[in-house]
């Protein structure tokens, strides 16, 4: 049985940065990821492929506790979702990490607050190609420096948009977003701002993710074994429970063993308490580094709901995704709680509407609606609560997820709605608007956290501060899982600073 230093469970946001950050050690590091490399294919950029016929998501059967099956949105691969994600890079704001009154309840405050994460966005965003405006977002956090690259223009159209909000007195800014973009060289430029980012793979590896940031710059070194289409199984502990000796993965019916010294799961916020509960041992009957009953609990996945404004207008924009307000983030005059943050989605065709629209609509009304649309998506804090959870029975796995702080989300939803009524007034031009509101159902697991939370106490956490296992010496969890709350942006840039910081503290560990 091969022998190594650390071993790493998954290749997404925590995992893949993981890598990264502990590529110089030399430590003998192996990497086991379910997926393979996502294949280059034109079905990257096609949206049939993508939104109806889910080529890039699992196969995979959830259930929800009521028996009803699902399909996660979710998907195996070496970078993991970043793989498919829109790259909107966002700080979590300094008040997150200090607990919120919503109006539905409390957050919990964080052991480590913004200050202690600032170097570790700030090197994130680097790593992850950030491009921004410091000053711009009016809840913005203290920031050390400007973004490492210029913010991403608008195309006519949404500047327009930018310019009449601007005008009633909101704030909108220019979005924070990983991609390797430079528009003052298009000719050379890797990203081409095409129309096809936000839930899509960059067929040319221009989108900054897990993988092509962090993961395949680290293969080179020869101390790094990735192996791929590998599935972690079980984690096996020596007789105390406090050490684990061996990890049990396979590839299909081929079974392996591995041992380290370390051993980190960053299989995702489900997937992760998924392998600890199934790790249950004499010591740990309930999951292992289960003494605080919380692995698998506080599951957390954002109020998310998309939304298009449909106007008389053209709407030519190829790469949308450039602009957010964060102007109803902590309320406003008539909702004193919390409500969410606001943030342009890519540009939708009428084969990605259509799942949404009546089946009786023409294409051709699908495609005037798209030619027409300016897409919008919502996210919401959602509470941490210990019922919202993540069960195996016999290897199946069950999501217990009821909403919560519906209220201000629902208010924010309708409070853009008379905003863009307000702005439509302004520039006549949409005289008969009409607006599609949905919510993202359960399988929308794009933004999963919470289920392995961090904190000082042992009882009603599951991670130290350095995100090592309460009850077990040799393990971490470095993903989603940690967070004790879910803030109202998106996770993906505090996922990737945490890892750092853990990595830091990693290579501190095994000098
Ligand atoms: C369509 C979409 C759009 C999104 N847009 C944004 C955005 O704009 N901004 C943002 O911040 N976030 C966005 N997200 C969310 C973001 O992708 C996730 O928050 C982030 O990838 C989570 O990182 P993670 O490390 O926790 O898990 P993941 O990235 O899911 O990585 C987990 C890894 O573990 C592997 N794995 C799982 N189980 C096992 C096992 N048993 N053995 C071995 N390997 C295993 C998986 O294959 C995967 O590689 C989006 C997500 C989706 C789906
Ligand atoms: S916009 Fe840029 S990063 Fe995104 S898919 Fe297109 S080329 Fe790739």
């Amino acid at each position: 049985m091969a022998q190594y230093d650390i071993i790493i469970i998954g290749t997404g946001a925590g995992g893949g940065t993981l890598v990264h950050a502990l590529k110089d050690s030399g430590k003998k590091i192996l990497v086991l990821e379910r997926g393979t490399y996502l294949p280059r294919e034109k079905e990257n950029w096609d949206s049939i492929a993508v939104f109806h016929n889910d080529r890039y998501h699992t196969k995979e059967v959830w259930k929800t506790t009521d028996e009803k099956d699902f399909h996660p949105q979710t998907g195996y691969w070496v970078g993991g979702n970043t793989k498919v994600y829109g790259a909107a890079l966002f700080r979590l704001r300094e008040k997150n990490f200090e607990g919120v009154t919503h109006y539905d309840g409390v957050t919990p405050e964080w052991p480590l607050k913004y200050k202690d994460y600032e170097p570790y966005y700030t090197e994130a965003e680097k790593l992850f190609n950030v491009h921004g405006q410091m000053g711009e977002d009016n809840t913005e956090p203290y920031r050390s420096g400007e973004y490492p690259n210029p913010p991403v223009s608008h195309e006519p159209r949404i500047q327009e948009l930018h310019d009449e909000l601007k005008a009633k007195g909101y704030h909108p800014f220019r979005l924070p977003i990983g991609v390797r973009l430079n528009e003052n060289d298009m000719l050379n430029s890797p990203c081409i701002r095409c129309n096809t980012c936000d839930g899509f793979p960059c067929l040319i590896h221009a989108k900054a993710d897990a993988d092509i940031n962090c993961v395949r710059p680290s293969l080179s070194d020869t101390n790094i074994t990735l192996m791929t289409e590998v599935k972690a199984t079980k984690l096996i502990t020596d007789a105390s429970g406090k050490t684990i000796v061996s990890v049990e993965a396979e590839r299909g019916d081929e079974k392996f063993s591995f041992t380290a010294d370390i051993i980190v799961v960053a299989a995702g916020a489900v997937n992760s308490a998924v392998l600890l509960l199934k790790s249950a041992n004499d010591k740990y009957p309930n999951g292992l580094a289960n003494g605080s009953g919380m692995v698998g609990r506080n599951l957390m996945k954002h109020n998310n709901a998309a939304m298009l404004a449909i106007s008389t207008k053209l709407n030519p924009t190829k790469f949308q995704k450039t602009l957010a307000v964060n102007d109803f983030y902590w309320g406003d005059d008539e909702f004193k709680f919390p409500m969410g943050h606001v943030q342009l989605m890519g540009k939708s065709n009428k084969d990605q509407i259509s799942p949404d629209a009546p089946f009786f609509t023409p294409g051709l009304v699908m495609d005037e609606m798209a030619n027409h649309s300016v897409d919008w998506w919502f996210t919401g804090e959602d509470l941490p609560m210990p019922e919202n959870r993540v069960t195996i029975q016999n290897d199946q796995i069950y999501l217990h997820y009821a909403e919560t702080n519906s209220k201000g989300f629902e208010r924010l939803k309708d409070k853009w709605s008379e905003v863009l009524k307000e702005v439509d007034d302004v520039t006549h031009f949409i005289p008969h608007s009409l607006y599609l509101k949905k919510n993202i159902p359960l399988e929308g697991l794009a933004h999963q956290c919470g289920t392995c939370r961090y904190g000082n106490d042992p009882k009603t956490s599951v991670l130290d501060m350095n995100c090592k296992a309460h009850d077990v010496d040799n393990l971490y969890v470095v993903d989603g899982s940690f967070f004790p709350s879910s803030g109202a942006v998106n996770p993906s840039l505090t996922i990737i600073a945490n890892a750092l910081r853990v990595g830091e503290h990693l290579l501190g560990r095994m000098k």
